[in-house]
């Protein structure tokens, strides 16, 4: 299994990526999470570490080079999050091949409402919202216990925003795996059960 997972924020990646971590083993490798995990990594342009102590975007050059340290010793994965540019693309291309892309759609206004009111698990990166998917207690994360925070980022402007970003920097990429791949498509706006469900058993053949 060497897949690609694409969808707008909100879509239910993540959720679904760790499903699939746990229950089937394909090591979920989101960008965002590989590289605070790896923010000592040594690569001929500077460590994670240096870009981000600095409050500077981590370059494609380091983000390549730390995906394909990671890749190295991965025959099952998940990218999430990456590639995100053609550049990223073709860099991909020359380290490893693939076999299927997941593409989850939802609308705008879905990712508009999942996003707003959000709150994050300060330890696992979980998500809860208090309408779609309440934590058992207030506060307080289900699966570890640690407290929830507000996502800064997560009002309805900077949303709009990022909604349009992702689609003009994304979609060419998505579009062009979609030649080259097998397609998993599947309608996100259902609850993340029902997703599941269905992504389970379309991806049980790449496993
Ligand atoms: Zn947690």
């Amino acid at each position: 299994m060497k897949g690609l997972i694409f969808g707008p924020l909100g879509a239910g990646k993540g959720v679904q990526c760790r499903k699939l971590e746990k229950q089937e083993g394909v090591r979920h490798v989101e960008t965002g999470t590989i590289l605070r995990e790896n923010r000592e990594m040594e690569t001929p342009y500077g460590t994670p570490a240096d870009y981000i102590e600095a409050g500077d975007y981590v370059p494609d050059e380091v983000i390549n080079e730390v995906v394909e340290q990671i890749l190295r010793d991965e025959s099952r994965f998940i990218l999430d999050g990456y590639p995100r540019t053609m550049s990223q693309v073709s860099y991909l291309s020359s380290i490893t091949d693939l076999s299927v892309m997941v593409y989850m759609h939802v609308s705008d206004e879905t990712t508009l409402n999942r996003l707003k009111n959000r709150q994050i698990c300060s330890s696992c990166n979980e998500s809860y919202h208090e309408e779609y998917k309440p934590p058992a207690q207030t506060g307080q994360c289900d699966s570890c216990a640690a407290p929830l925070v507000e996502r800064s980022d997560d009002d309805e402007e900077i949303i709009r925003h990022r909604i349009e970003v992702y689609k003009e920097k994304t979609v060419p990429v998505i579009e062009h795996y979609s030649d080259q791949l097998d397609v998993i498509s599947i309608d996100a706006e259902r609850p993340h059960d029902v997703v599941w469900k269905e992504l389970s058993s379309a991806i049980r053949p790449y496993l």
